[in-house]
Order: C-alpha cells, then structure tokens, then sequence
C-alpha cells in the first residue's frame, strides 16, 4: 500500500466480495499462497474475484498472488486457476534460499529492476497466450496473458516503482 502511495494511485485494501465492485484492478500480493487461497474460500471470494479476472480486470500476482492466479500448482493447489501457467510454489527452496537479483525488463523499464525474491516460486511452462517477460537464472519469473501479470519477485520491497507504474500504465 505504501509502494502504491508512493506512485499516486487510488488504493483499498480487498477484505470483502463487495469490495470488488469498488476497484478497477487487483494486485494479489506475496504471502502464503495456501492460507489466502484458504481464507479466499472462507470468505467467498473465490468466484467473485475469477469472474472479474475473465471479464478483464487487470489483475496482477506477486509471489504468493502467482501461484493464486496459476492454473497449475506444483507443490500446491490451485486457487483462481485462471492464467495458463505452471507455477513450481517454494521453487528456490527454503527461507534462508531468499535472495535478491536485478535485471532488464523490457515491458517494464530500460533500466534495470531490482528484484527480491522471498521464498519464491518461479513459473515451469506457459501456454500459447503467455508472454514471457523475464527469465533468472534461466526460471521464468514474470509473465503476462492479457489482463493478467504475475511476478516472483517482490517490487514493493525495493525503492524502485517502474514495475508499479508499468501495472498502472496498463490499467
Ligand atoms: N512460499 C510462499 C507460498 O508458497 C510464497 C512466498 C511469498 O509470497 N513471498 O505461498
């Protein structure tokens, strides 16, 4: 939220189905994948959040919220299961595995972005509509089906805001 601040955007944090009607996009952030798809049910906001996602909402997943949008979960379930991606959950291994990397994103910026990578999982294989937008050490770390975005990595842990702005831009 403060990373949101930072670049100007109207915010509000998603607690309930009623509140869907009140954003124009999602971010799903980092986490732990099994509890918000857990708490997501509770709540009902399972369905809710799909059918906004495939009526266009631009929705993007960090981390935990890539693993949320996958179709296909190695190690896990799928939640929203609507982006057409395998995602491997704890692909780098355990918490002390965390680690931070930068690279050259063209989609999102000609400068490099740092990235942060928190107990992350990395895509294993994508389907014919998804765009590949970065690769580290040769894992799949970003990519783009239409509406929907997910990273691995954290970009609201670093001071850069050009992933931010990028999301914005395409909103
Ligand atoms: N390891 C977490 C999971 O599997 C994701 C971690 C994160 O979001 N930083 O859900």
């Amino acid at each position: 939220m403060s990373a949101l601040e930072k670049i100007g955007a109207n915010r509000l944090i998603v607690k309930t189905a009623a509140d869907l009607d009140k954003i124009d996009a999602l971010i799903i952030p980092g986490g732990e994948s099994t509890t918000v798809s857990r708490l997501l049910n509770i709540f009902g906001m399972t369905e809710p959040i799909r059918k906004r996602i495939k009526d266009g909402m631009p929705v993007w997943g960090t981390c935990a919220g890539m693993i949320l949008l996958a179709k296909n979960v190695l190690g896990g379930e799928p939640c929203l299961g609507v982006m057409d991606v395998t995602v491997r959950r704890n692909a780098y291994g355990r918490q002390t595995e965390s680690f931070k990397s930068s690279a050259v994103i063209p989609e999102i910026s000609e400068a490099p972005v740092p990235l942060v990578f928190i107990r992350a999982p990395w895509v294993e294989s994508v389907g014919g509509n998804v765009k590949i937008l970065c690769e580290i050490n040769g894992h799949i770390a970003a990519v783009r089906e239409n509406n929907m975005l997910a990273t691995a990595f954290h970009p609201e842990l670093t001071s850069s805001t050009a992933a931010l702005e990028y999301f914005l831009r395409r909103i």
